[in-house]
């Protein structure tokens, strides 16, 4: 029987991103930096995967190879079908339309020397041959669509407000009608005040246009609301990926479970369940990462396993996957489901 079942817009597969390191008088090539190290995920079209983790995990990196910004060393990235890894330069050029980036900085990203409407119409002189007149009215829909004013067309990035940039940057990403966007950390930047204004507009845009996101960022209280499921990354790869409500319901992975204990929980039965966990030592370094689980340096619940054996990212629950031996079969934990190796984990903590 066929699938009725739609294909995913996006789809990752094990993902590696690793940088060369080369030392000595003769620059030999003496080891890598493994920012990311095999990360598969799927977005359906139309909703958002919250890309979460603290800085220096991979997270903007997986953002970059999947857009191409970096070449990936390994790894599989379908949108819409093809398979953008592996694009050569003139296919890549004609797919760049219909995945778009938004950047964390708009001040950085804005050509200081050029107009909001120069800045706005840079994608269409690159991909189109429309005449001035027909990209200016472009523009002004664009602008419309963020919230900005026409009046406004002949500024330059610096008369404008940090959340007037930032919508700048949505707009250039807009222009050329995209599918999928990464939003890397694009409100980090930002006043808190303006935040909000910024997410929901990403929300509206997302309903009106039926767009993708990826959305990176380090605050997992504003990825709650945006994201139907979030992935948590730790030293290049993802540790858990769930539904956001399960997620911040009842974190499964021992590192997620730290994470989310920092954050404010708004539903005060579910605030009152959660201790604060605070892990012990640095994250180490992706140039040398612990044999193993990659967290099991900090991990309040490693097992003998952990030091020798990485675990893989597999569903434990339906719709919700975990790398960690305490979810899994086979494991030296002898788990025989999440729940067993919860109150087995629990058990052993308290005694
Ligand atoms: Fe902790 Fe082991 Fe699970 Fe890694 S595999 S998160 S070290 S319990």
């Amino acid at each position: 029987m066929l699938d009725a079942r739609p294909a995913p817009l996006v789809q990752v597969e094990d993902l590696k991103m690793h940088f060369p390191i080369y030392s000595g008088l003769f620059r030999r090539h003496t080891g890598d930096v493994k920012a990311v190290d095999g990360v598969s995920f799927d977005i359906m079209a139309g909703q958002t995967l919250g890309l979460v983790g603290e800085s220096g995990c991979g997270k903007s990196t997986v953002g970059r190879a999947i857009l191409r910004l970096y070449e990936p060393t390994a790894g599989r990235v379908i949108i819409d079908g093809e398979d953008v890894a592996q694009m050569q330069p003139g296919p890549l050029r004609k797919k760049r339309p219909t995945m778009q980036m938004v950047f964390q900085d708009p001040q950085a990203s804005l050509n200081p020397r050029m107009t909001l409407a120069d800045i706005v119409a840079e994608p269409l002189d690159e991909h189109t041959d429309w005449t001035r007149d027909k990209k200016l009215e472009r523009v002004h829909e664009l602008m419309d669509q963020v919230g900005l004013n026409r009046r406004f067309a002949n500024r330059f990035p610096h008369e404008f407000s940090g959340g007037q940039r930032q919508r700048i940057g949505i707009a250039r990403a807009l222009a050329l009608k995209p599918q999928f966007i990464v939003c890397d950390e694009p409100i980090a930047a930002l006043d808190v005040s303006i935040q909000a204004q910024v997410v929901n507009l990403l929300e509206d845009l997302q309903e009106k246009l039926g767009l993708t996101y990826l959305f990176i960022s380090h605050d997992l209280s504003m990825v709650r609301h945006l994201a139907q499921r979030v992935a948590v990354m730790y030293l290049g790869r993802i540790c858990e990926l769930s539904p956001s409500s399960d997620l911040y319901a009842r974190p499964l992975h021992p590192y997620a479970e730290a994470l989310l204990s920092a954050v404010n929980e708004p539903d005060p039965e579910l605030a009152a369940t959660r201790n604060r966990i605070i892990l012990k030592g640095d994250v180490p370094s992706p140039a040398n990462p612990p044999k193993g689980c990659n967290f099991c340096t900090r991990c309040p619940k490693v097992m003998d396993i952990c030091r020798q054996v990485k675990p893989d990212l597999a569903e434990v629950e339906p719709g919700r996957q975990v790398a960690c031996h305490l979810y899994h079969n086979n494991s030296a934990a002898g788990s025989t489901g999440a729940p067993e190796a919860n109150e087995r984990n629990q058990q052993g903590e308290t005694q």
